[in-house]
């Protein structure tokens, strides 16, 4: 795709004069003392004169769904701060949703017109309306109308809109604060609920701390284009040679982010771009404002594109953009702010190694992308910090230290809240710092059913964070490490002794409690960012695991020789992920065997004993030889992957992630057959994906006859607490019964049951 696709078209002439008069008139107004309101009717009233129109109004939000016309001249005076147009209604509304400008002669034929008496527009046929927005921020509408039948020409439209972006920057200036007694709509201080989906469950309280500060224009109009020029230029020179020195001292090995690199060096060198900047300085923008003014359009268009290649190219110019704005104003990430002490940590996007050194400092973290099995997603449940993804242009609305509601359960953020939503949530934190008190109480307590049966409540972990969990969940041992964090935290493949001293402060904080290591678990949707990435159409089901693992066997060993030495003098529990096939496990079995014997050879100490399981995360495995079953010490069934590919349903994908039950017949069955064939080679095993932490979900898997469930820290306690609550052989013949009956899916006789009792 050429860069022109994703920049846009070309510029359109423009009377350069006029439009500079107009911007160095708007500099004047913002300069000079006034409130609010009494700015934007001078506004009006220039930009009427300067266009030829009788008509100029300005609509600003006055909540995200509520446009108000807040400024007019040549509209009914008395209609201001009455007209109120919902989102999308009219064409007022539909310039504010879409983002785009409408350009009508003929107004009231337009579809979507919605006739406003109390304006009395009725005679205004001519129709100009550009969106005010600053880099995906919508803050309303500025429109000019005009009495003869007239399509604006394109220098016009181009004019307003460059008009409409330096409104946008006095507003983010709060050039339209403090106004009248009519109350002007106050951006960034209305309250707004984003509705987005869980990364990780759990409530938090707290402040906004931006990971990327917005930068601040403080001078939108430009008074001399050719010095304007001269900063762009120099600037731009700047970015291309940042972007060219991280292209040479990158990895050329790493293809992913090369590709990214090679095309920020295309937008940077990109004649287009540079020229539609330069155009709207001749028009009077300052050279920072011009970049703005080029990347709010890019944005507009990034919403509405639904090819993700053109998605993740306008990303690409959204970040180069945003490089060339702080080269300009000289605003890095480090704006000096302090991180509040309660900080909610709110971002496009973050990387895992980001996440990691915020750490737990953060009470949580709303992400407008993400994704349920993103890296950044891994860290959050690893620290248990509530997260909410797919929150949709929070970044442009949230400011540093607003206050902010994350519901990472329900997947919303309430930004800048009402008492009564602050009131309901509070409620909510009461009763689960109410229900955390019970569970602590039974920190010390067994899983016992009322039946006498023990089931042992085990954790998942993935970094050292994690350890102290061990202590207060009162989990009996970790029953997943996923050893991958490590290696997608750095930028290049860990050392075989820093590995060893990890894994051995590991044991250490376990106090005697096992921790079973998996093998690095990549590939798929984890991607190390020192590994090539393969190009593959269906990652999930490709080069993955330890089928990376089998082929690339230095990094294995390595592993495997770090595990050996960490665990010297003590027992080591070691498990394979996504075994498909009983040869797999065997290889991976003669590897570790092989770097056992090696350490004695070079006379190491060696661990006491050597415990050898595999996951088990395909269908496939479930029918695997007997003699599989007798060689494995344990099997730990992943039921995250198990049940992805028992439904072939994409555990990431959020349309078909919910669609199928683990407690449907069919998987409880390929359960049941697991349990029976472990049974018969008498080898323990326990069940460690997500579902292990939902207590419906744990009950129905202790009562089919799991003895040990491995889960996040944070759902032991509701676990346990169910546990100790129900007989598991009455739920056992519950499910028998309703099996027998062909129920298709076991849940509604589970809930019932439990319900009931
Ligand atoms: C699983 O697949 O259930 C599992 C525990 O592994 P991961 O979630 O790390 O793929
Ligand atoms: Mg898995």
């Amino acid at each position: 795709m050429s860069t022109r696709a994703v920049i846009g078209g070309s510029v359109p002439e423009r009377k350069e004069s006029d439009s500079r008069k107009l911007l160095l008139r708007l500099r004047e107004i913002l300069a000079a003392p006034g409130d609010g309101q009494a700015r934007l009717d001078q506004i009006t009233h220039h930009i009427a004169d300067s266009m030829g129109t009788q008509v100029c109004s300005i609509y600003l939000f006055r909540d995200p769904e509520t446009l108000e016309l807040c400024a007019t001249e040549g509209l009914n005076p008395q209609s201001v701060h009455k007209t109120r147009l919902r989102l999308g209604e009219g064409l007022v509304g539909r310039v504010a949703r879409s983002g785009r400008h409408v350009n009508t002669a003929d107004a009231p034929s337009e579809p979507g017109f919605r006739y406003m008496p109390e304006t009395g527009e009725e005679v205004f046929s001519s129709f100009l309306g550009v969106p005010i927005q600053r880099v995906g921020e919508r803050l309303g509408v500025l429109v000019v109308q005009s009495r003869d039948v007239r399509q604006f020409s394109e220098d016009e439209v181009y004019g307003l809109e460059v008009v409409a972006m330096v409104l946008a920057e006095m507003a983010e200036l709060g050039a339209f604060l403090g106004s009248s007694s009519d109350g002007m709509p106050l951006q960034h201080h209305f309250p707004i609920m984003f509705r987005g989906g869980t990364g990780q469950e759990g409530v938090a309280e707290g402040r906004v701390w931006l990971h990327e500060p917005r930068v601040v224009v403080t001078n939108p109009v430009g008074e001399d284009p050719q010095k304007e020029k001269a900063r762009l230029g120099e600037a731009v020179a700047m970015l291309r040679m940042t972007v060219d020195t991280l292209l040479a001292d990158h990895d050329m090995g790493s293809g992913d982010s090369a590709e990214v690199l090679e095309t920020y060096r295309m937008f940077a060198h990109s004649r287009s771009w540079l020229r539609r900047m330069e155009e709207a300085i001749d028009l009077g923008l300052s050279a920072e404002a011009a970049v703005e003014k080029e990347q709010s359009q890019a944005r507009a268009r990034l919403e509405s594109a639904a090819d993700p290649y053109l998605r993740d190219r306008l990303h690409d110019l959204d970040d180069l953009s945003n490089r060339l704005l702080r080269i300009l104003t000289g605003q890095g990430r480090d704006t000096g702010a302090e991180m509040p002490v309660d900080p909610i940590l709110v971002a496009r996007n973050i990387g895992p190694a980001e996440l990691l050194d915020y750490g737990r400092r953060l009470r949580g973290v709303v992400l407008e992308e993400g994704s349920v099995g993103s890296h950044a997603t891994v860290v959050a449940r690893a620290l248990a910090i509530p997260l909410v993804i797919h929150a949709d242009r929070i970044t442009s609305e949230a400011l540093n230290g607003d206050e902010i509601l994350v519901d990472g359960d329900m997947g919303i953020v309430h930004l800048r809240p009402e008492e009564t939503i602050t009131k309901a949530f509070h409620d909510k934190m009461a009763m689960q710092a109410e229900a955390q008190k019970r569970y602590a109480g039974l920190r010390d307590l067994p899983a016992t059913g009322t039946c006498g049966t023990t089931i042992q409540l085990y954790m998942n972990a993935g970094l050292m964070a994690d350890l102290p969990s061990l202590e207060s969940s009162g989990a009996e041992g970790v029953g997943l490490f996923r050893t991958e964090l490590q290696f997608l935290a750095r930028t290049r493949v860990p050392r075989r002794g820093e590995l060893a001293a990890l894994y051995s402060t590991v044991l250490e904080n376990a106090q005697g409690k096992p921790v079973l290591f998996r093998t690095l678990d990549i590939g798929s949707d984890k991607v190390l960012p020192y590994m090539k990435p393969q190009d593959e159409p269906n990652p999930a089901m490709g080069w993955r695991a330890i089928r990376v693992g089998l082929d690339k066997r230095g990094v294995l060993r390595m592993q495997l020789q770090a595990l050996i030495r960490a665990s010297v003098g003590r027992p080591l529990h070691v498990m394979f992920p996504f075994i498909t096939e009983m040869g797999e496990f065997e290889q991976a079995h003669r590897l570790l065997m092989e770097q056992f014997a090696r350490e004695q050879r070079l006379g190491h100490e060696v661990p006491t004993d050597v415990r050898v399981g595999a996951m088990l995360e395909t269908p496939s495995l479930a029918f695997a030889p007997k003699k599989f079953f007798e060689m494995c010490d344990f099997i730990s069934v992943g039921g995250n992957d198990l049940k992805q590919f028992f439904f072939a349903a994409d555990r990431e994908n959020e349309r078909v992630r919910r669609r199928y039950d683990s407690l449907s017949t069919s998987f409880i069955n390929l359960l049941e057959q697991i349990l029976d064939r472990c049974a018969e080679a008498r080898v323990p095993v326990s069940f460690c994906g997500e579902d292990a932490g939902r207590p419906i979900e744990a009950v129905t898997f202790a009562a089919l006859g799991f003895r040990r469930l491995s889960m996040r820290p944070a759902s032991i306690g509701p676990v346990k607490h169910l546990i100790r609550r129900i007989d598991l052989n009455e739920l056992r013949r519950v499910l028998d019964e309703a099996r027998e009956r062909g129920d298709t899916n076991l849940r509604p006789a589970v809930t019932d049951w439990l319900a009931r009792h």
